[in-house]
């Protein structure tokens, strides 16, 4: 409760970022400060281990900054997920919704297996359309979803809601 009251702390509301009416959460503040930010990668790995987890997938771009320092201390391999035309070799790409048109991630599926099992790790769970993307992404590619782990949910934008049918019965935790 200690380590939740501490991080949350140091996240930062950003009015009118990156447009009028949303109220960004900036986590700079909270990677800039060692003892939070190991305390959030110490909690990542935790849950990692109890999980089961056997790669860990994060979304680009802060999820990477958070899922390869946790790859690190749990000891597991890190597969990135990122935006369309960025990974060099043969990709996997899924296209979601966005609030006006799509956007599209890909991922290289020869870095996962049929006997992995993915931890997904990224800040915020926004409406849940990446993380959604994600999980389609890591079954088309043969692998199994060990859960998603992000650091903040925002409630209000019912990401747990559209992610339900894609976890199955996988966790969520959010911090
Ligand atoms: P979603 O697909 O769930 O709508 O959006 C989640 C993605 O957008 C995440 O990769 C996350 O990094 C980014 N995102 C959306 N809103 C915020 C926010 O308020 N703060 C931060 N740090 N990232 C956000």
């Amino acid at each position: 409760e200690a380590t939740r009251e501490l991080l949350l702390s140091r996240i930062r509301d950003v009015p009118d970022y990156p447009k009028q009416g949303v109220v960004f959460k900036d986590i700079t503040p909270l990677l800039a400060d060692p003892v939070a930010f190991t305390a959030l990668t110490d909690y990542f790995a935790e849950l990692c281990v109890r999980h089961g987890a056997t790669k860990i997938v994060g979304l680009e771009a802060r999820g990477f900054i958070l899922a390869a320092p946790v790859s690190v201390k749990a000891g597991l391999g890190f597969v990135p997920v990122r935006k369309a035309g960025k990974l060099p070799g043969a990709t996997l790409g899924q296209a979601y919704e966005l609030e006006y048109g799509t956007a599209e991630i890909e991922i290289h599926a020869e870095d996962l297996c049929a006997d992995d099992r993915i931890m997904v790790i990224d800040d915020v769970l926004a409406t849940g359309g990446t993380a959604e993307a994600s999980l389609e992404l890591i079954r088309r590619a043969g692998a199994q979803v060990a859960g998603v782990a992000v650091l903040m949910e925002l409630g209000f934008l019912a990401g747990r809601a559209r992610l339900e049918a894609g976890l199955r019965d996988a966790p969520l935790e959010a911090l």
